[in-house]
């Protein structure tokens, strides 16, 4: 397959690009760099199966040639970058969809979508199943994020259903591995960073909420899979390991070795707002129709992306 991945040079389009190429397909990454980095991309570059194309999505899409697929993982996705940059966040998804999916359309390719836990919102249903509706505030701060992501899937069902485009939607929980960036404010990067420097943890609140964390190469499975599915409608990855943000930060001290400690701390801006207050996925549907499910656990998984970041900070 010749295979476009926008958003190539963050964290998880980098690990994608790397597994399409391994299995000996052509890849064409696209990006605009807004928060994603060449290095995690520059091991690629003198690959022949790989081009690497600087652009903006949200703007008209020309590639050259056949493409048998698009992967369409552009998109700020920690709360801190969405924050920072609203309206390119709602651009990307929603122009950055409808030009993926007319490319995808004008060249015949299977089409594939990164949608995100964050439609379900702070869920009223735990686990969230994909038949949950979610319960999402619009105009939080979140929202430019978690409604542009359910303008993307209500516009690839529409293409699905009035063009015939073969177009699937993961949504994605809480991914961390190596190549995410050291100071995107996610909690995973954060923790490790504060951890093997020594400096407190901040759990934010009472730590209470609970997240449930994938290691990058399950996601990259699951996506790998979907892709090449028959399933139609949007499809859960994530690893069903629920814990809480303060379980987590005792994890991280107790696999760095770290002397650091824990303290609770109340961001005064809209980091927060609108926290969800548990977050775990139902993958059922993943196990049955994709026979996926995560095999990578929390520590395996830890140990990995610290190995990383103790050559970054
Ligand atoms: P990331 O910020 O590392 O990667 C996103 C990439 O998209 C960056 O390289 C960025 O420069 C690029 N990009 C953004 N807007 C663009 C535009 N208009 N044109 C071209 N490139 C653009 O984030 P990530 O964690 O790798 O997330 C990738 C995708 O997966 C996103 O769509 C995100 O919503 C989705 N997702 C990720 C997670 C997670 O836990 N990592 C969870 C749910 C959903
Ligand atoms: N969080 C925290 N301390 C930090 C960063 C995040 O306690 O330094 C919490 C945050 O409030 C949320 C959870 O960790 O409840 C996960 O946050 P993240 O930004 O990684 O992504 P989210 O799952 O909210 O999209």
């Amino acid at each position: 397959m010749r295979v476009l991945i926008t958003g190539a040079a963050g964290f998880v389009g980098s690990h994608l690009s790397d597994r399409y190429l391994a299995e000996g397909h052509q890849v064409v990454g696209m990006d605009n760099l807004i928060t994603g980095n060449m290095d995690n991309i520059a091991h690629l570059f003198g690959n022949p199966n790989f081009k690497f194309i600087k652009h903006d999505v949200s703007n008209y899409i020309y590639v050259e040639g056949d493409l048998d697929a698009v992967l369409h993982f552009a998109s700020p996705a920690s709360p801190n970058d969405y924050l920072e940059h609203p309206i390119p966040t709602m651009k990307v998804g929603s122009l950055g969809t409808l030009n993926t999916l007319g490319l995808a359309k004008a060249k015949n390719a299977r089409y594939l979508l990164a949608s995100t836990s964050e439609v379900y919102g702070d869920p009223e249903v735990n686990p969230q199943p994909e038949t949950y509706w979610g319960n999402v505030n619009p105009i939080g701060p979140r929202g430019v994020y978690d409604e542009a992501k359910r303008f993307s899937e209500a516009l690839v069902l529409a293409y699905q259903r009035y063009h015939g485009v073969k177009a699937r939607i993961v949504r994605i929980f809480n991914t961390y591995g190596p190549r995410m960036r050291l100071h995107d404010g996610r909690v995973v990067p954060n923790f490790i960073y504060q951890a093997l420097t020594g400096q407190p943890l901040t759990v934010y609140m009472d730590g209470q909420q609970t997240r449930s964390f994938q290691y990058v190469s399950d996601l990259v499975d699951g996506v790998y899979k979907l892709l090449l599915s028959d399933e139609l409608l949007p499809t859960n990855i994530g690893n069903p390991y629920e814990m809480t943000i303060l379980e987590f930060a005792e994890a991280v001290v107790e696999l760095t070795n770290s002397g650091s400690e824990i303290i609770f701390v109340q961001p005064e801006d809209d980091r927060i707002k609108d926290d969800p207050k548990v977050r775990r996925p139902d993958i059922t549907k993943a196990r049955a129709v994709l026979g996926w499910e995560p095999q990578v656990n929390l520590a395996d998984g830890l140990a990995k992306t610290v190995d990383y970041f103790r050559d970054k900070v």
